[in-house]
């Protein structure tokens, strides 16, 4: 899979990340001197599952890497840190290519929990904030609704001789362009 390929086959997602970073930045906007995130805080790092356009969009990335910051990566996949992989000195190493759920940490994310609508953020951010309009919150089923149909747009573009799994690890996902040379045709 070539980079122009990559390009084509990655728009929609890249699409979806640039309409939830342009809802982050309103947010920001709006709530001036209300947001705790800063570089630093890993407060929301955790080993996350991607779909996989995710990956294959995150193993792009790392695959840019320069040679020092991918053996410091490979070096904490060997030692089975429990963190994220990318994560080293608490600072996201690929953090301009994090996936939407990295993006949406911390901001107020609407969501149904069987009847109940619930919003959730970070108790470190909005402090004294008690309630929010509708257009400062993302709506987590509408984000996963439409990540979920662009993966499936994705899966139907490729073609691929092993079957691929539903959701892939970070650690997993970094050598997956590698891994999938001459298993996944266009
Ligand atoms: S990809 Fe980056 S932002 Fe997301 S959990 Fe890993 S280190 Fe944190």
């Amino acid at each position: 899979m070539n980079l122009d390929c990559q390009s084509h086959l990655l728009k929609n997602y890249f699409d979806l990340l640039n309409r939830v970073d342009a809802h982050i930045q309103q947010v920001e906007k709006n709530y001036p001197g209300k947001i705790a995130c800063k570089k630093g805080c890993d407060s929301c790092c955790r080993p996350i599952n991607l779909f996989p356009v995710e990956a294959v969009a995150l193993s792009a990335a790392f695959g840019k890497l320069d040679k020092f910051s991918k053996e410091l990566v490979m070096a904490g996949l060997e030692k089975k840190a429990k963190d994220c992989p990318l994560l080293i000195n608490r600072q996201c190493l690929l953090y301009g290519a994090r996936p939407i759920i990295c993006r949406t940490h911390g901001y107020p994310l609407y969501f149904k929990k069987k009847i109940k609508s619930m919003v959730d953020f970070c108790p470190k951010n909005f402090k004294g904030v008690t309630s929010f309009p509708r257009e400062a919150l993302l709506d987590l089923e509408q984000l996963n609704i439409l990540l979920t149909a662009i993966n499936k747009q994705f899966l139907v573009s490729i073609e691929t001789t092993k079957p691929i799994a539903d959701r892939i690890p970070v650690s997993k996902a970094l050598g997956l362009l590698d891994e999938i040379k001459g298993d996944w045709f266009l």
